[in-house]
């Protein structure tokens, strides 16, 4: 039996986090959820978005599954999720973007993973007014941060069998910080002369990618242009709904759908459970139970495919439970 950290999260974050552990366990595979708070329930009952017993269980389990949690635009509590990144090293956030057959989209055959630098740039969130009509926000970007995330994405692109790593930058602009990101990465990439290696500016790229986003393969960014460029690269593949995601360091990997809270949709049991149920296939193959992992990917692929259990984002009438059955009776064996 495996032990993991169980963040359900605000919003819909609930609805589609049981919606995934209740996939995980028809596919056969036991884990024991130690669940905590973190966002908006923290707060209701500890008065703290991230309390301490959340970051230990993590750090005990290695890893979590997480659903959404609020932050409040301009105001309020520092992000928890960028706090719990900080605190637990969590320095890349990676996105598989790939087509889904029969999920809605103007594409097909898009197959990429963004690779987005975690911990730094202008999330740091170092900011403050000067006078009454002046903001600073402050971009930190060092070479030790920059070269680890490279070397995952070159790792990942080597131990995958992917072609191509793409770094976007505006070097052309921020000479030095993101002058410091680019070299950093183009020093990685010189010790994998079997992985070709492109640099672009960040501008042309988002460009390109609603364009022709069968260019891309592995991408590897620094965390502003990655957050950018993961929610719009969702929307190649059927939106938020669809894409999962984990938050991955040295000690821990919390997996976590892209999407946010919804609350336009929160309660109502609409909700997509596609992201949240794909969090819990990459947790299976960090876990290295591929075999259970496949057959959820296989299911959730057969029941988006066959279109008749598919939440309103996908263009059905399913609920949030409908569908999450529907991919359970669609496993092999149930
Ligand atoms: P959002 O993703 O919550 O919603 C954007 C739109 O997408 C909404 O119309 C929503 O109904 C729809 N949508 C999202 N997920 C869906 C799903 N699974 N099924 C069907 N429709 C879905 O983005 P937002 O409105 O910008 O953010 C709301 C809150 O979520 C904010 O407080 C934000 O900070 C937070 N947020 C948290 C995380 C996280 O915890 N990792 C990530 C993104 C946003």
């Amino acid at each position: 039996m495996y032990k993991a950290t169980l963040i359900p999260g605000d919003g819909i974050g609930p609805e589609v986090i049981s919606a995934a552990t209740s996939v995980i366990e028809a596919a056969g595979v036991d884990i024991k959820w130690d669940e905590k708070q973190v966002g908006q329930a923290a707060m209701a009952k500890y008065n703290n978005p991230l309390p301490e017993d959340t970051i230990n269980s993590i750090e005990i389990n290695r890893i979590a599954l997480k659903g959404p949690t609020t932050t409040e635009i301009g105001k309020g509590f520092r992000s928890a999720n960028i706090s719990l990144r900080q605190r637990l090293n969590l320095y890349a956030n990676i996105r598989p973007i790939k087509t889904i057959e029969g999920a809605k989209t103007k594409y097909r055959d898009v197959d990429l993973v963004i690779f987005r630098e975690n911990t730094e740039d202008l999330y740091m969130g170092i900011e403050h007014m000067i006078g009454k009509d002046a903001a600073e926000s402050i971009k930190i970007i060092t070479r030790e941060a920059s070269e680890r995330i490279a070397s995952m994405a070159f790792s990942y692109a080597v131990k995958e069998k992917r072609k191509k790593v793409t770094c976007a930058h505006k070097a052309n602009i921020m000479k030095l910080s993101d002058g410091l990101f680019l070299s950093s990465v183009r020093s990685v990439a010189g010790k994998f002369p079997d992985i070709e290696y492109e640099e672009v500016i960040a501008d042309g790229l988002f460009m390109n990618m609603v364009m022709n986003p069968q260019d891309y393969d592995v991408l590897v960014l620094p965390n502003l242009y990655g957050d950018l460029l993961s929610e719009m690269s969702a929307g190649l593949v059927g939106g938020l709904g669809v894409v999962p995601g984990v938050n991955i360091g040295v000690e821990a990997a919390v997996f976590e759908p892209t999407h946010g809270t919804a609350l336009d949709i929160a309660g109502q049991g609409i909700a997509n459970p596609t992201a949240a149920i794909l969090c819990g296939v990459m947790l299976l193959r960090h876990l290295g139970e591929k075999d259970a992992a496949e057959r959820i990917y296989n299911s959730v692929s057969r029941v988006i495919k066959n279109g008749k259990h598919v939440t309103r984002d996908l263009g059905g009438t399913a609920s949030t439970l409908d569908m999450t059955k529907a991919i359970i009776d669609s496993l092999p064996g149930s």
